[in-house]
């Protein structure tokens, strides 16, 4: 099991970890109302400590609340706040940081409406999340046999919790057959991402990637995208097939948890020539270095503890 941070932020209050409780009867625990944020802070060059991003983060997790109809009682800046008293607080080197917005409780009914929202923050130590081999040799992965919900089904801008059950049916799947994660194709058969990371590849030394239409607006993905165009790559957002992805010259997954993790084999095919692509190590040093505040032009992205 991970780390956990020592203290956690539950509306409104920095209180130890044991003592943050919630009642059985909340209802996202039944239903899956709610929204949630992943964001990584990491050890600077200089010896300090740098949350990634962190007010793209906070601005989606307000975006995944209005899109699904939750009112978080507290403005952003307090949030953010929050997010870097507590960051300080655990004081961990680097780590992980999760917000969570659900509705508590109130009537067991579907519609709650005036049931109270709560937000809770809280860090923990995480590693590699595709394990360390999958990070330096490169993941292997399954085309799930489970669609990515359409997007009238699932709402594809939002990190929701309920929507997590989609990806960790696909998960589960894709280790209980030996593989390390799953790629979701959407209801039309067209790569969507993986369980809870954005997909790329590339061919011809163009890097690909599905549009936005249906995957998760990923930071990561975001800011590969903006690396890459600055190091002169041709970026492509399309639609992708499966069989492109067996052809590639090189593929990775990219987000907050799994960073840059490149993809060595897909569906038992070898893809490329089975080793870690020179763009992708490429892009995965840039993005390191861009994380630990060693190139002057991305330090906009990085607010210091
Ligand atoms: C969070 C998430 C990602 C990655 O987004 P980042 O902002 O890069 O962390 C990709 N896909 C899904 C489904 C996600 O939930």
């Amino acid at each position: 099991m991970q780390e956990n941070g020592s203290s956690v932020w539950l509306n409104g209050s920095l209180i130890p970890w044991h003592e943050a409780k919630v009642s059985l009867h909340a209802h996202t625990l039944h239903y899956g109302l709610g929204v949630f944020e992943g964001v990584r802070y990491y050890k600077t060059v200089d010896g300090h400590t740098a949350v990634f991003r962190l007010a793209d983060h906070i601005k989606r997790l307000y975006a995944s609340a209005h899109i699904v109809g939750l009112n978080i009682p507290y403005p952003s800046t307090e949030i953010t706040g929050a997010t870097l008293e507590l960051v300080r607080r655990n004081a961990f080197e680097e780590g992980y940081i999760r917000h969570l917005v659900f509705l508590d409780e109130g009537v067991m009914g579907i519609y709650a409406e005036q049931n109270p929202v709560s937000v809770a923050i809280s860090t923990w130590k995480w590693g590699a999340y595709l394990g360390q081999e999958g990070k330096d040799l490169g993941a292997r992965l399954m085309t799930s046999t489970f669609v990515r919900q359409h997007v009238n089904a699932s709402m594809t801008k939002a990190k929701v919790c309920g929507q997590y059950v989609n990806s960790v049916l696909a998960k589960w799947e894709a280790i209980k057959h030996g593989f390390d994660e799953a790629l979701m194709l959407d209801v039309e058969g067209f790569v969507a991402e993986a369980s809870g990371e954005n997909a790329f590849i590339v061919r011809e030394g163009v890097l690909k990637t599905p549009p936005l239409m249906g995957v998760l607006p990923g930071i990561t993905r975001d800011s590969i995208m903006a690396i890459a165009k600055e190091a002169g790559f041709t970026i492509k957002e399309e639609r992708l097939t499966r069989d492109e992805l067996y052809i590639a010259d090189e593929m990775f997954l990219c987000g907050t948890a799994a960073e840059v993790t490149p993809v060595r084999e897909l569906d038992g095919r070898r893809v490329g020539n089975g080793e870690v692509g020179k763009v992708t190590r490429f892009l995965s040093e840039r993005f390191h270095d861009v994380v630990q505040a060693k190139i002057e032009r991305y330090k906009g992205w990085l607010t210091l503890i």
